[in-house]
């Protein structure tokens, strides 16, 4: 399909060589199983850091300026132009055994972005710049969206200073310091709500909403919120052989409802656009000839929207206590992480629906499921992402898939998204 003319010229950005770098990035740290390990300051991040310096500074020419918790961020030298930067970006980091898309896409389709309108000699009102944040996914520190949740203010130096690698023991300062940032000088890498006219993030989809639909691309409208409990069952350890039924509080069968109960909020009607998930228990004594005496679950509790979530909590509290009481055994609801849902500034997606309808795409709203930098960014500036399709929805895992001719269209409409936000941004 023509694309319409939404500016007076318009730019192609070239697939192929954004498609060539996928490739080359995704050799960093590939493994035996064909998934990447890349995660936080691992010798693979370093290479992949090293890489995408070099990419920056030879092929477009820009200053490479590492911050202090090691983001790292492209610009041009001595941009004349008088207005805040627009800055586009991801992520480089993956999890253990994670695709070659998250991340890295967003990462190489702003780089991609920002050389094509270099080669046109295109002047925008404001500079571009491009970014690729530190540790946004979970790692061995236990902290994820690590580079942004420093520049929004949401971790300081105290509590930056006592983190440790669970495994290696070593501490987050050592590890920042490795990866050429400083965590002494964070305070400085806090960015003010006025520094940035505008971030945008390009993200695989992670889900299957635009693949089941055929579709290319959608704006996202907001990060889902993200709520975790720890439930603990106390029911009582006894002989597995010698206590009869009416005599056992068995934990982990009490356990078993209650996973049942939490899937069964999905099920209300009204209640589709909410993920709930017991992801993990532990049983004690955890012994083949002992009745369970305690189970402990984490539930992940996922929606956009507050009062679904405050329904949820409702209902699952309201069966929670029938299978306490019919049971005769104790649960306990523990909060462990209430993190807001946070929506996306309204021009941005106002851009990105206007490119992607100018590129002959349906202008597809959707949530955001899954946590990622935007959310943190949103705080500071006005954030938006795009979200482009993956294949049978895969994701953190080596089938993680996005055909080319879907990456090429989404670099596309986010060329001239950018285009629209530097004439309708501050
Ligand atoms: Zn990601």
């Amino acid at each position: 399909m023509q694309r319409k003319v939404i500016v007076e010229n318009v730019y192609e950005i070239n697939s192929a060589r954004l498609m060539c770098r996928l490739k080359e990035l995704a050799k960093i740290g590939r493994n035996k199983n064909g998934g990447i390990d890349r995660q936080l300051a691992t010798p693979a991040d370093i290479a992949a850091r090293k890489w995408l310096i070099g990419c920056w500074q030879k092929d477009l020419g820009l200053e490479v300026k590492i911050d202090p918790i090691a983001n790292l961020w492209g610009k041009v030298p001595n941009a004349g132009n008088c207005k805040k930067p627009i800055v586009l970006g991801s992520h480089h980091d993956t999890v253990p055994n994670g695709g070659m898309f998250d991340g890295a896409l967003g990462v190489l389709m702003a780089t991609e972005v920002k050389q094509t309108l270099q080669e046109n000699d295109v002047e925008l009102l404001h500079p571009l710049e491009v970014v690729s944040f530190t540790g946004e996914e979970p790692n061995s520190f236990s902290v994820s969206t690590l580079g942004t949740k420093v520049l929004s203010g949401r971790l300081q130096i105290d509590d930056l200073v006592k983190i440790k690698d669970r495994y290696t023991g070593e501490s987050l300062q050592d590890a920042i310091s490795r990866l050429g940032g400083d965590i002494m000088q964070v305070p400085a890498a806090r960015l003010d709500s006025d520094s940035i006219a505008g971030f945008l993030e390009c993200h695989i989809e992670q889900g299957r909403h635009l693949f089941d639909q055929q579709e290319s691309v959608a704006a996202v409208t907001c990060i889902t919120g993200i709520y975790r409990e720890i439930i603990t069952i106390t029911g009582e350890a006894n002989h597995a052989g010698t206590t009869c039924l009416r005599n056992r509080r068995d934990a982990l069968a009490a356990a078993s409802e209650v996973c049942l109960a939490v899937e069964d909020i999905m099920r209300c009607s009204g209640m589709e656009d909410i993920a709930a998930t017991i992801g993990r228990i532990a049983v004690q004594p955890n012994t083949s000839n002992i009745i369970p005496g305690t189970a402990v679950l984490t539930l992940d509790l996922r929606t956009a929207d507050s009062g679904k979530r405050r329904q949820a909590l409702e209902k699952l509290q309201e069966g929670i206590q029938k299978i306490a009481a019919r049971r005769h055994i104790y649960i306990e609801r523990c909060l462990n992480l209430d993190q807001a849902e946070m929506p996306m500034d309204s021009s941005i997606i106002e851009a990105i629906s206007d490119a992607a309808a100018a590129n002959g795409e349906k202008r597809r709203l959707l949530v955001s499921m899954a946590g990622h930098d935007a959310a943190n960014m949103a705080r500071i500036t006005k954030a938006g992402m795009l979200f482009v399709q993956s294949v049978d929805g895969y994701s953190h895992c080596p089938q993680e898939y996005t055909n080319e001719a879907e990456i090429a269209k989404a670099a596309q409409v986010m060329l001239d998204a950018v285009l629209l936000l530097d004439r309708r941004l501050a």
